[in-house]
């Protein structure tokens, strides 16, 4: 049906790229790109079967990207390298006329801030030249968004309150370790806190609010509120929305970890001079801890990661839980990785599989609860992913 150039060899891209080969009906031609061309060539070996083709690019240099996109002519991009590469590629993709998929927002390198415009400001180039972007297409943001749409169509004439709870109960037997790119995740939850309430964000102190919450199979966990990208497009999508809020559990051990990595400076993203050469503290860091590549193998319990939403239905209020439970064990016994890249690589499939059917297909730059979401979640419970929903339950949370 289509050809598809993934770029970047992580854990992510393992996954979609496991996804992808084992369904030649929809996706014909895969190439495997990434900075490093020996870990392209790990991926397509395990896969086997002459699937994957791979290639060496730097995703920051345009030029580079325009050949190997006029060399391979694939019909959509999917990127999984790092969010720092998101405006490189897409410039690519313009030149080329060449759609695109992503599963995390922009961020420049040397300011920790998710924000939509940057991508957002490609609206009109996209379009005029007739191709597709789909944003944010991973677990969160995607499947929670997807969900938050599915609920609109079906559930709800007007959402009011929005609660995405993301759960990790897994165990991967090491003192501290991130289950996405270090760097990422490190910037990410250690930024001040942020919600949307009445037509206004509120921002928090990193880690003030807190609570504990009850995940289904897993129990209580103290979960706490922190900023996510998909709060930023899902309150502009479904203006309805008084308050929007995204809730994340860490254990004490990670805390204190996180504290301390802190409190030394190891979060630093300003360069510092070390031994004559520039080095980032944060990069440095990424370099000593465990990959989250590798940390499939001994990881046990569950991820849980869902949307609690109240609203209005025929005049009356109603509540509805959406969610998805992975097990860390199943997805490293079918992709040989952990719970988070898989949960993150599936919906990234799955969305170039909707493109490249035609249902998620429109010329411009979207998030992905503008699509219709029936044909993907159909898809979430054939693909590993499969969904729950509860109507009128105590959804723990205050408003
Ligand atoms: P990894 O660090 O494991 O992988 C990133 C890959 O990108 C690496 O293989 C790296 O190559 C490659 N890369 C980095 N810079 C470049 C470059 N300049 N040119 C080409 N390739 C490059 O990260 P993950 O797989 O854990 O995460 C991938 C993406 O998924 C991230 O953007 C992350 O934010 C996002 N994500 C989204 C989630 C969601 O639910 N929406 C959840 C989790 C992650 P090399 O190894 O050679 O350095």
């Amino acid at each position: 049906m289509g050809k598809v150039l993934i770029i970047g060899a992580g854990g992510v891209g393992t996954v979609v790229a496991y996804k992808m080969a084992a369904l030649p009906e929809v996706f014909s031609e895969i190439m495997l790109a990434s900075r490093t061309k020996s870990k392209c060539d790990e991926i397509a070996n395990k896969i086997g079967g002459n699937r994957i083709q791979t290639a060496q690019v730097d995703a920051e240099n345009v030029p580079q990207l325009v050949e190997l996109i006029r060399t391979f002519k694939p019909d959509l991009v999917v990127n999984v390298a790092l969010p720092y590469q998101d405006l490189p590629i897409m410039d690519a993709c313009l030149e080329t006329e060449t759609s695109y998929l992503d599963t995390a927002n922009y961020e420049p390198k040397d300011e920790a801030k998710y924000e939509y415009k940057w991508q957002w400001a490609y609206q009109n180039r996209f379009k005029e030249a007739g191709i597709t972007a789909i944003l944010g297409c991973g677990f969160d943001p995607g499947v929670t968004s997807v969900y938050t749409a599915y609920a609109a169509k079906h559930h709800f004439d007007e959402i009011n309150y929005l609660d995405i709870v993301d759960c990790n109960a897994g165990d991967h037997g090491k003192a501290f370790a991130t289950n996405f790119n270090p760097e990422i995740n490190i910037r990410e939850v250690t930024q001040k806190g942020k919600y949307w309430k009445d037509g206004k964000w509120i921002e928090t102190e990193p880690h003030e609010i807190h609570k504990p919450v009850n995940y289904p199979e897993i129990g209580p966990k103290e979960s706490y509120l922190i900023y996510h990208e998909e709060l930023e497009s899902l309150v502009k999508n479904f203006p309805t929305i008084k308050q929007a809020r995204f809730w994340m559990t860490f254990g004490q051990e990670y805390l204190t970890h996180l504290r301390v990595i802190q409190n030394i400076g190891m979060a630093g993203i300003e360069p510092i001079m070390y031994e004559g050469k520039e080095i980032v503290p944060i990069q440095f860091l990424k370099a000593v801890l465990p990959n989250p590549g590798d940390l499939g193998e001994n990881y046990t319990g569950w991820t849980s990661i869902g949307c609690r939403i109240k609203g209005l239905k025929d005049g009356k209020e109603k509540t509805y839980y959406v969610y998805n439970n992975c097990s860390h064990e199943v997805a490293y016994k079918e992709t040989g990785t952990q719970g988070v890249s898989y949960t993150t690589g599936v919906p990234a499939m799955i969305g170039a599989m909707m493109y490249l059917k035609g249902l998620w297909k429109k010329p411009g730059v979207f998030n992905v609860e503008e699509f219709n979401p029936d044909p993907f979640m159909a898809e979430l419970n054939v693909h590993g992913l499969p969904w729950n929903e509860v109507e009128n339950t105590d959804l723990e949370m205050d408003y």
